[in-house]
């Protein structure tokens, strides 16, 4: 493939090109399709169930009263609406994602196959423990090994999201000052180049958040958060390597000043995929820090689902964690410490210290998602793992050098960058901004980069390639942005109007975010209209 993406010159927007409209709407392989309450009716279903012998209801008052009135489609009409639909998204297995934040990379097929063995994808929670011995293995192996990577002291794994584990960590250290008799510690400090699910989650827990600045340089201003300390302050939460995709390299220093003052430290480690196995967070003094299996150790998660965020603790705060833990006893069977065993697991692993401060879900956590992270981890070992982490930064920096030319880079004085590289709308032509440029990006087969996130950036363009993508990939992802970004630069009007070839052109994004039609109501026939 060769890239020339460079002199680019204006031409007539090609947006359906000279052919005329076809009759179904249709654009050869990419196939309109109405809602389903458009094409389905109520008389209509899939299944053919003969009528069975069926008892009364027993739903007594709950009974439903009236049809429900669902649209039903034929078995045919069912797999060809989804599937129709489905070829409208945009996947990691189409191409490059660069959405920053999200760590979308390829997810081996090899996870696939290990999650969905019998043993591990047909089991039920309230099996006995001795019929699922190596389900419980794979937890256990999993939590020794996230311990090692992270350098921590012991490990909550049943949280199910980054936000979840977030919760989790922030719980632990609520309980941690309430056994300490300093509840009264309500303040939870969160830099700017924090993640926006850090200030949520300490505001959900109870506590008041306060701002810390940013540096020019898109890092912690160290000096205010070490002046902000005090006996009100519960705790710092810092997203490491930051939303500006540099790593926060006064970590230690700033644990140390919090520690001093009494408060504990959460480190956001959605981003661990940039750090794994060359950094430790538990030597720079974190206290929790919740890793996003879905993310570093690759599960498929777009469309906001499966999660999975074990949270790393420290010494001070494992005590506290949500049960049930994991543990390999003495007879060598692994065991769910539930309530029942807690005193005889606390003397063994907490010198009798255990306190914890409840649970977080209902049974042990994502058992696929566990199979899937161990199974990656295994297959990468530890020079692998090491490798994920260097590829990661080899591949954002590749990015960031290739475009600073045509695109402002904020932070491109500040040295290398982490996983992230991020840039601004700043040089676009007066009216173009960052939203012309994702949505021009579309048509090139492109899911657009984050935009105007992180906030510190005016109209921020976030962008991570993550450790997966080859060169050629990197190449054509890079001239396709370098192109956009000189479109934008010279205010070709055909970019207000982009995407020209999906299959819905600009949206009122604002109007539909703050009107959203979320109810379908049927058309208003004529006849009935009239009366
Ligand atoms: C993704 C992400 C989160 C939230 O994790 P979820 O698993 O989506 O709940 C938190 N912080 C950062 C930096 C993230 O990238």
């Amino acid at each position: 493939m060769s890239i020339n993406a460079s002199g680019w010159k204006p031409t007539t927007p090609v947006a359906g090109g000279n052919a005329a409209p076809t009759f179904t709407g249709n654009k050869a392989l990419m196939l309109e399709e109405p809602l389903i309450f458009e094409i389905g009716s109520t008389e209509t279903t899939g299944v053919d169930f003969a009528d069975g012998d069926v008892a009364g209801s027993r739903l007594g008052d709950l009974t439903r009263k009236s049809a429900i009135g669902l649209p039903g489609l034929s078995e045919q009409e069912t797999v060809r609406h989804y599937t129709r639909l489905s070829r409208q998204n945009y996947a990691i297995d189409l191409g490059l994602f660069p959405l920053g934040s999200c760590t979308m990379k390829h997810n081996p097929r090899l996870n696939e196959k290990v999650a969905r063995m019998p043993g591990f994808a047909d089991i039920h929670p309230l099996q006995p423990v001795d019929t699922v011995q190596g389900a419980l293995g794979v937890i256990n192996e999993l939590a020794v090994w996230l311990i090692k990577l992270t350098g921590m002291y012991g490990v909550a794994m049943s949280p199910k999201a980054g936000a979840h584990g977030e919760l989790c960590g922030i719980l632990c250290i609520k309980a941690a000052l309430e056994k300490r008799g300093e509840g009264h510690r309500k303040v939870v400090l969160v830099p700017e180049s924090a993640h926006g699910t850090n200030p949520a989650t300490a505001a959900f827990a109870g506590f008041s958040v306060e701002d810390i600045p940013a540096t020019d340089e898109g890092r912690i201003d160290t000096a205010a958060l070490k002046a902000r300390l005090g006996p009100d302050v519960a705790a710092v939460m810092i997203t490491n390597p930051n939303t500006c995709g540099l790593f926060e390299r006064d970590l230690k220093e700033i644990s140390d000043a919090v520690h001093a003052a009494g408060g504990y430290v959460y480190c956001d480690g959605a981003n661990f995929n940039a750090i794994v196995g060359r950094v430790r967070p538990g030597d720079l003094g974190v206290d929790a820090m919740h890793i996003n299996l879905h993310k570093t150790f690759s599960t498929p998660h777009g469309g906001g689902g499966p999660g999975s965020g074990p949270v790393v603790l420290s010494e001070a705060l494992a005590p506290f964690g949500p049960l049930p833990y994991t543990a390999r006893t003495k007879d060598g069977y692994v065991h769910l410490i539930e309530e029942e065993r807690a005193e005889e697991f606390s003397n063994e692993h907490f010198g009798g210290k255990l306190d914890s401060f409840g649970r977080m879900v209902a049974f042990h956590g994502q058992m696929g998602m566990f199979t899937r992270a161990l199974a990656y981890i295994l297959s990468h070992g530890a020079d692998g793992l090491k490798q994920v982490a260097e590829d990661a930064v080899l591949n954002a920096n590749y990015v960031l050098r290739s475009l600073e030319d045509v695109l402002d880079a904020p932070f491109a004085g500040a040295g290398p960058c982490m996983h992230e590289a991020i840039f601004s709308d700043k040089g676009f032509a007066a009216g173009f901004s960052t939203i012309d440029a994702a949505k021009a990006l579309i048509d090139e087969g492109f899911h657009p980069m984050t935009m105007y996130f992180p906030l510190v950036v005016h109209g921020a363009m976030l962008i991570e390639p993550t450790e997966t993508e080859s060169r050629g990939a990197l190449d054509q992802f890079i001239g396709a942005l370098r192109s956009v970004a000189e479109r934008a630069k010279a205010g070709d009007p055909s970019l207000k109007t982009a995407p020209h070839f999906a299959p819905r052109a600009r949206l009122d994004e604002t109007l539909a975010a703050r009107k959203p039609v979320l109810t379908w109501k049927p058309p208003v026939v004529q006849a009935e209209a009239a009366e």
